[in-house]
């Protein structure tokens, strides 16, 4: 081999070794991204509920009446309770449910696409977006709610639509089998 075929030859060499480093690199990117949105999916989750109140399941997993699809909770926390975004969220849409001034259903979406609803909530206004600890309302009175379109109840509780179960909230795993009177508590601080 000539210097110069050996140049070249180099030349390629060098240049194949930066590209299998440069596809190499670009796979364990791809694969950290990866891993990293699986697992900040539901870790970055707080309770919709400010950290001090340990409500109980007061029923498992049910339909959402808002949004087919979502798998909800229900949560016995008090008239009045402050409703907090469980993590940075925009509004998708909300409603108020007949024969009701201020009982509403709001359903959100997370930065990375996810849907979530929280039911039963008053509050005068809903804005477009919310920060994790953000007051989005509190919730509402005891009042009997039949509006199968956009909120039914009996009894003051918040209802937490989900869009995956198991969901792993504060450390507290939600599933098809989480039933009644299972105590949950909340990181979340209002902010
Ligand atoms: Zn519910």
């Amino acid at each position: 081999m000539g210097p110069r075929a050996q140049g070249y030859f180099n030349a390629i060499l060098k240049n194949y070794r930066t590209g299998a480093l440069t596809i190499i690199t670009t796979l364990l990117v791809l694969v950290s991204v990866n891993f990293h949105s699986k697992a900040h999916a539901t870790i970055r989750w707080k309770m919709p509920w400010p950290a001090g109140f340990t409500p109980q399941l007061t029923q498992g997993v049910h339909q959402d009446g808002l949004v087919g699809g979502l798998l909800a909770f229900d949560l016995s926390l008090p008239a009045g309770t402050p409703v907090l975004a469980p993590i940075d969220s925009t509004v998708v849409r909300h409603c108020i449910a007949q024969g009701t001034d201020n009982h509403r259903s709001i359903l959100l979406r997370t930065r990375t696409g996810q849907q979530y609803s929280l039911g039963h909530v008053t509050t005068s206004t809903v804005q477009r977006s919310y920060r994790q600890g953000e007051q989005i309302g509190v919730v509402a009175p005891e009042q009997h709610v039949d509006d199968p379109r956009c909120a039914t109840s009996t009894g003051a509780h918040l209802h937490f639509g989900l869009p995956q179960v198991p969901t792993t909230i504060d450390n507290q795993t939600l599933t098809r089998f989480s039933t009644r009177g299972e105590q949950l508590t909340s990181t979340n601080q209002r902010r």
